[in-house]
């Protein structure tokens, strides 16, 4: 493709400092990726083969670049040339960084001669996440010389295993999910340091063991636009049923953000048998116990308007007319202590799970919850679910088998990605082995992987699954 006048070892330095990424791509776009293209003499004089007249430029820049009858304000052989000294210093950087990767490759695991193979894991991009970290999920590695632990970590978890308080958690995201939560991704490197290039077909994952994690966790939902006037909101996220629950507490005065104490006995206990997926937790009675005039509240909310006035209809069927200021000054005698509209919960909820039943675990919370509801807002769409294999919740020596086509030259790293669905949180030990065209089988170290699942996408990520999962993989 390159002009035949170009002496072979110019051209070739040309190629290996650009790597065949195009200047402008880089410069004006911040495009680093390989591209179809020429090498452009800067001069227009196709004589000119000095190395500083020559740049690499894709099919596009180079047109655009050569072309004379331009709309468009021609790019300067100044500017090209500063493209170039640009691209050359992120194609640099980009190798001596290959080279840090590949001496650390060379001290990591390998089952065949001079081929290296390292499994790390890969976090999705939490970025655009926006309510707050402790609900973001990600996975951590600890690796030593006898295998690679995994471990999925979540600042929620950790004030929830560690007896709270907890907080409500606001549910009306994208994904329906307080947590920013998804599937790990596996991240395979491989050197190659023979002197044949390696083509790599298939990742065999052999489980020795995939087991349900049945940690309880439990969350108070936040009632984000005001239409659960009166409740408390309860969410079980374990992939157990909770039993034997009692919510006890005291109820505050408007907003409390950060109560001071949590100290029992609370004033107000409510018993719930199971909770096995969400649940209403009506706490009005505590509000009514607390000076607020509920009765008298629903017939002022029931008020109708005629003219200035409010007509309201009393139980015994008779009306009261009302002026707006003596309408309000009903309403506020209603609320109470509760001005605001708004009390706070606080105090602590306990339960057992079905496998001990005999271990109490108690979370102290604490959760605003209004008196009047607002106006409804939007419903959150489903998500949808990407991976590449999918292992069981429950089961012992099974494989699953992931088709790649990784082509290695000789001296060469590369890298490619396993995302890995899990239907519940569970913890899995499994070996994965990659193997060459050729039938040459490079093993991992032993992999443990503890995922957690929120239990609010169990049941749509099982749907899902099992609708995808039969085409994926392939029992043993
Ligand atoms: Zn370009």
């Amino acid at each position: 493709m390159t002009r035949k006048s170009i002496p072979s070892d110019i051209e070739t330095a040309v190629l290996s400092k650009s790597k065949r990424r195009c200047a402008l791509c880089l410069y004006l776009n911040e495009d680093t990726h390989e591209k179809c293209g020429q090498i452009a003499h800067l001069d227009q004089d196709p004589s000119n083969c000095a190395e500083d007249n020559l740049a690499f430029l894709c099919m596009e820049h180079h047109s655009m670049y050569d072309s004379t009858t331009s709309q468009h304000k021609n790019y300067t052989i100044s500017e090209v040339k500063a493209a170039r000294a640009k691209l050359y210093e992120v194609v640099g950087f980009q190798k001596s960084m290959a080279t840090i990767e590949k001496q650390r490759l060379e001290s990591s695991h390998s089952t065949a001669l001079d081929v290296y193979i390292d499994v790390s894991v890969l976090n999705e991009d939490t970025s655009s996440w926006n309510r707050g970290e402790n609900t973001i999920l990600r996975y951590s590695l600890d690796r030593n010389e006898l295998g690679i632990k995994i471990e999925g970590n979540m600042d929620y978890l950790t004030l929830f295993n560690g007896g709270g308080p907890i907080a409500p958690l606001d549910y009306i995201s994208t994904a329906g999910c307080p947590f920013r939560w998804d599937f790990p991704i596996l991240d395979f490197k491989i050197l190659n340091n023979t002197q044949a290039p390696l083509y790599l077909t298939e990742v065999v994952l052999d489980i020795e063991q995939s087991h349900a994690n049945p940690a309880p966790l439990l969350t108070i939902k936040k009632d984000t636009h005001r239409r659960n006037a009166g409740y408390l909101l309860l969410v079980n996220e374990s992939s157990c049923e909770l039993i034997n629950l009692i919510v006890s507490f005291d109820l505050l005065a408007g907003k409390v953000e950060k109560p001071a104490d949590f100290v029992p006995p609370f004033r107000y206990s409510i018993p719930l048998q199971t909770l096995n997926d969400n649940a209403k937790v009506d706490v009005m009675f505590a509000f009514r116990d607390a000076g607020v005039d509920i009765d008298s509240l629903i017939l002022l909310s029931s008020a109708t308007l005629d003219q200035n006035n409010y007509i309201v209809r009393k139980a015994d069927g008779s009306e009261e007319w009302m002026t707006e200021a003596e309408f309000e000054e009903q309403y506020r005698k209603g609320l109470g202590p509760f001005q605001d509209e708004v009390g706070t919960l606080v105090g602590k909820i306990s339960f057992t799970t079905l496998s001990s039943e005999d271990h109490i675990r108690q979370v102290y919370f604490h959760a605003p919850v209004y008196l009047a509801n607002e106006n409804r807002a939007g419903i959150p769409k489903p998500p949808t679910f990407a991976y590449d294999s999918v292992l069981d919740v429950q089961n012992t020596d099974y494989q699953r088998r992931i088709q790649i086509s990784q082509l290695l030259p000789p001296g060469e790293t590369d890298r490619f990605t396993l995302k890995v669905a899990v239907a519940q949180s569970s913890s899995h030990r499994f070996r994965a082995t990659l193997y060459d065209i050729t039938g040459l089988a490079l093993q991992s170290l032993p992999i443990e992987m503890n995922c957690f699942v929120p239990g609010s996408r169990k049941k749509r990520l099982e749907a899902v699954i099992a609708s995808k999962s039969s085409n994926l993989s392939v029992e043993k």
